[in-house]
């Protein structure tokens, strides 16, 4: 149906030939002041939307979905759609606009990535019951979900690669003034539903790691000054919720009766704050799905102090899951992906997330790592079974939505037999317990149902259940009796359409079909005029008359039309009965394919990493409870592979920061070097190495002995942070001031040209303070790049100190980088060798050199004990030399003395001489 065509046969359905203005939606108070002026549609409208104020409502009209007033001009403007108008209000146009039903997920998407909230109202009854009734009545309408970045399910809405959560916080008092923050993450695409409670230093570490699409936060707290700037650096959607019914009883309450038990001790032990974070996530989810039940699991407790802990501007800062730009290709994730399943990638992503602090249980993904990096023709078989596997989870969570198809039930029919192959694939080969747990939770699931599934499904599937045509010839016969009669009836149109040519003896007589007049007979307009006369017209009843052809129906094929209607209605009905049958057998066996499908993104994340490993030469690192960190050979795995990729090789680097002998506090290594040798990539490497071991994977390295981190802080110096109206080096203070605050022992702490955002003096008298710091108090294993030099002499001072440097040779005045870390401190900064590579211009870099010569004699001219206290002064700054002084330009004065237009050639060709040179004399100068 066309655009105009649905919206004319709403007017006329709804209007109820009311001619008053309808009132604008979003001034809902107005509106129900004069609710005799509107038309009933409209009333129903504003009312609709009054309760839905913080949401853009997608009307339902025929087959678009309309947007009015504000909603109309907002959707017109984020989807590039035209903004018409319908009706006026209070003399002025009412903007509206619409999109098709059947492209609606499509605009979705595109409101959701623009942060917006979508309800979507649909007819809650046919519109021939409205009829009925009679008068003015309308269809009545209810908005039957809402559509919010947390919580949608569609495949096209979701990232395949990434979980998709909703965050709900809840706070309690722990003290004074201090508090603890219960966080709830529910993906509901998933069904996950994990707690966990942190206190508020480490707020923003943890959602930094859950990475939510969107947040709930109680309106108390929402407003709150220390927690405004969390909110507005999430990428995520923040959004206040009113606290309503989340007082502690009711809180419990929801969450029981969710989960139809009478404790929720079952599911764990959950703090205050958990509990309030659970139900509000609970409500938000009940409050955004309406009337469909989501296959939620109990909530799952994680123990914050079960992970590292990586705050968001280290997560940024080493680009786990994007780079610096927000993009996902150039991150750790994307260049150590090698899953094939959805969900495999899905759970890499958490993995790498959230690295594990326990030795035993990041010993027993080593083991299954190990074990099939050792098997590699068993891994080969496994990844071939796995590719098959669909994204079962996804498919699961929409069916238990009622917002499943039936590629959602060949999702799970596919899911189910390659787990079977799976896990007999593993059960040949006496797997370690990690590998071992997962072949079990994949063995036997819903016994008979991917039988049942695959015989009832067909090769072939529509997206739509509605659109029928799903469940297998021969497997419900009901059905297929309903079939023949479709078939027959194509048959006895054929043969119609033969009697008529006969009786007409017009032998291009057609029967045809559309969706106006149904079944018609179509001839030329020469034979046409034959059948409006007798005897034809007893047959045959004229509907149009087109250029090249006029139509008539007949009795017969409006006889014919009826019961193909009906046997197709009766088909769509049996087979909607199966899908529903079907459904209610996948959905009653969910908690069990849930856990198939989880083992089987197990299987496909270690088969990945063992491969990976494989390919790269990765090793397994040690990991133990100690305080040692001890890598040989180490790679930067991204930089490493982008250099594979332009042809050129990395150089492995060592780095050692074990306690000395008998002692329980870290090293600092202290980097310098001149700026492009490799200190950053050095220095981010051996955090990435970390997090890599953690997480249950082999490392790029040689040899790599880690005792557990538990708290990982990586920072650059002078980082930009204007969005937040801060100046970097605020920025860069705030940060280190967080970290030597926060590392404790096992901590591993990456500071990367701290100091550099202020002065000199300033910037190297706080790198010193912290280093003593780090030293002193943190006592933690540290990494500390500065292209101050001054500070290697503190290597002399400090016992657990010690210098490094990345090596560079110069070779005819220009510098050549090794990329080589060795022991020792730089000779110097090469600064001017690597501006000049730059391209700063000659004179600058000349002039350059001469004050760096002036600078280096007067800190020569310096006793070395007082270079350490006494740091070199710029006011030893030399004069400028006259020789850098501009020149007269001769050439340019000569150039001025000529006028072409008044020379022979002969004088032209003298001037040309005289200039040729000029110049040459300006160059001996
Ligand atoms: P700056 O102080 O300017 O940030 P830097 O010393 O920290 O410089 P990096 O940014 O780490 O230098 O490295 C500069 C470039 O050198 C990298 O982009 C990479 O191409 C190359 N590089 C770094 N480390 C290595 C290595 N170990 N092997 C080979 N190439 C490397």
């Amino acid at each position: 149906m066309s655009r105009e065509v649905s919206a004319a046969k709403d007017d006329l359905e709804e209007t109820g030939g009311s001619a008053a203005a309808p009132a604008a939606t979003h001034k809902a108070a107005r509106s129900e002041a004069e609710p005799q002026r509107m038309t009933p549609m409209m009333a129903q409208y504003v009312e609709i939307k009054a309760a839905h104020a913080d949401c853009l409502l997608f009307y339902r009209m025929g087959d678009f979905y309309e947007l009015f007033f504000e909603d109309a001009e907002i959707a017109s403007r984020t989807l590039g759609i035209v903004l018409t108008k319908r009706g006026k209000h209070l003399g002025e146009d009412i903007p509206m606009c619409g999109v098709p039903v059947e492209r609606a997920e499509d605009y979705l998407q595109r409101l959701i990535a623009a942060g917006h909230r979508v309800a979507v109202c649909e007819q809650t009854e046919d519109p021939a019951e409205a009829k009925k009734r009679g008068g003015k009545s309308i269809v009545q309408r209810g908005v039957v979900r809402l559509v919010t970045p947390g919580t949608i399910t569609e495949d096209s809405l979701l990232d395949p690669a990434r979980a998709n959560l909703l965050v709900a916080l809840a706070r309690r008092r722990t003290g004074e003034d201090s508090y603890a923050y219960g966080l709830a993450a529910i993906d509901i695409s998933t069904g996950r539903f994990t707690v966990t409670e942190t206190a508020a230093a480490g707020l923003s570490a943890e959602i930094a790691r859950l990475d939510p699409r969107e947040i709930v936060v109680p309106d108390t707290i929402y407003d709150e000054p220390a927690l405004r700037d969390l909110w507005r650096e999430q990428r995520a959607a923040v959004t206040p919720l009113a606290r309503d019914g989340l007082d502690p009883a009711s809180a419990e309450r929801r969450l029981k009766d969710f989960f139809g038990v009478a404790s929720l001790d079952a599911f764990g032990a959950f703090s205050r704050a958990e509990i309030a974070a659970a139900a509000a996530a609970l409500a938000y989810v009940e409050r955004t799905q309406l009337a469909a039940r989501p296959a939620l699991s109990p909530p799952l407790r994680e123990d914050v102090s079960g992970t590292l802990s990586i705050d968001a501007a280290t997560r940024a800062n080493l680009e786990l899951m994007r780079t610096l730009s927000g993009e996902r290709s150039g991150s750790l994730v994307s260049t150590i992906d090698r899953t094939v399943t959805p969900g495999g990638g899905r759970l890499l992503a958490e993995r790498l997330a959230s690295p594990l602090t326990s030795v035993a249980a990041i010993r027993a993904r080593h083991d299954a790592v190990a074990f099939l990096l050792g098997e590699r023709p068993l891994r080969e078989r496994l990844r071939q079974a796995l590719s098959a596997v669909p994204d079962i989870a996804r498919a699961l969570s929409r069916l238990t939505l009622g917002r499943g198809g039936p590629r959602d039930l060949a999702a799970v029919r596919d899911g189910l037999a390659a787990a079977e192959a799976v896990a007999s694939l593993l059960a040949s080969a006496a797997p370690p317990p990690e590998l071992a747990a997962a072949a079990e939770a994949m063995r036997g699931v819903a016994p008979g149902l991917a039988e049942n599934l695959s015989a009832a499904l067909a090769d072939e599937l529509p997206l739509l259940k509605r659109d029928g045509g799903f469940v297998r010839e021969g497997y419900d016969g009901t059905l297929d009796e309903a079939r023949v009669l479709q078939v027959d009836s194509r048959r006895f149109i054929a043969a119609l359409q033969a009697r008529y040519v006969n009786e007409t003896g017009c032998r291009t007589l057609k029967v045809k079909h559309n969706n106006v007049i149904g079944y018609f007979v179509e001839v030329p307009p020469a034979i046409g005029e034959d059948l409006v006369k007798p005897p034809h017209n007893a047959t045959f009843v004229h509907r149009q008359t087109m250029a090249g052809a006029m139509r008539f129906s007949t009795t017969e094929l409006g006889e014919l039309e009826a019961r193909i209607a009906s046997a197709a209605e009766r088909a769509l009905g049996i087979e909607l009965a199966v899908f529903e049958r079907l459904g209610d057998a996948v959905i009653g066996a969910g908690e069990a394919i849930k856990r198939a499908a989880e083992a089987l993104s197990v299987v496909d994340v270690t088969a990945a990493l063992a491969l990976l490993a494989d390919d790269l030469g990765w090793t397994r690192p040690t990991v133990d409870d100690s305080l040692a960190f001890s890598i040989a050979a180490g790679r930067h795995p991204v930089v490493e592979a982008a250099l594979k990729r332009a042809g050129q090789t990395f150089v492995a680097n060592d780095c050692a920061l074990s306690p000395p002998e008998g002692e329980k506090a870290g090293r600092i290594t202290l980097v310098t070097g001149p700026n492009m040798a490799g200190k950053s990539t050095f220095l981010r490497q051996n955090a990435l190495i970390v997090v890599l071991a953690q997480m249950g994977a082999f490392v790029p390295a040689a040899r790599a002995h880690i005792g557990i981190v538990d708290k990982l802080f990586s920072r650059v110096g002078a980082a930009d942070d204007l969005a937040r109206g801060r100046s970097t080096f605020m920025v860069e203070m705030i940060e280190t001031a967080a970290i030597l605050n926060q590392a404790g022992e096992r901590a591993l702490v990456i500071l990367d040209e701290i100091g550099r955002g202020t002065a000199t003096f300033d910037g190297l008298s706080i790198a010193w303070a912290a280093i003593e710091h780090l030293h002193e108090v943190n006592r933690c294993r540290s990494l500390f790049a500065t292209h101050y030099h001054e500070l290697t002499a503190l290597a002399e001072r400090m016992p657990r100190v010690e210098n490094a440097t990345v090596r560079v040779s110069e070779w005819k005045g220009d510098v050549v980088f090794l990329h080589e870390v060795v022991p020792g401190a730089a000779d110097r900064s090469y600064g001017i060798q690597v501006a000049k590579l730059a391209g700063l211009p000659p004179p600058v870099i000349a002039r350059a050199r001469a004050i760096l010569d002036e600078l280096e004699k007067t800190e020569r001219e310096k006793p070395v004990a007082t270079l350490v206290d006494d740091l070199p002064l710029f006011a030893a700054m030399p004069p400028r030399p006259a020789a850098a002084a501009p020149q007269k330009d001769a050439l340019g004065e000569a150039l001025d003395g000529i006028d072409p237009d008044e020379m022979s050639p002969r004088e032209a060709l003298e001037a040309l001489y005289g200039l040729k040179a000029l110049r040459a004399e300006r160059d001996r100068h």
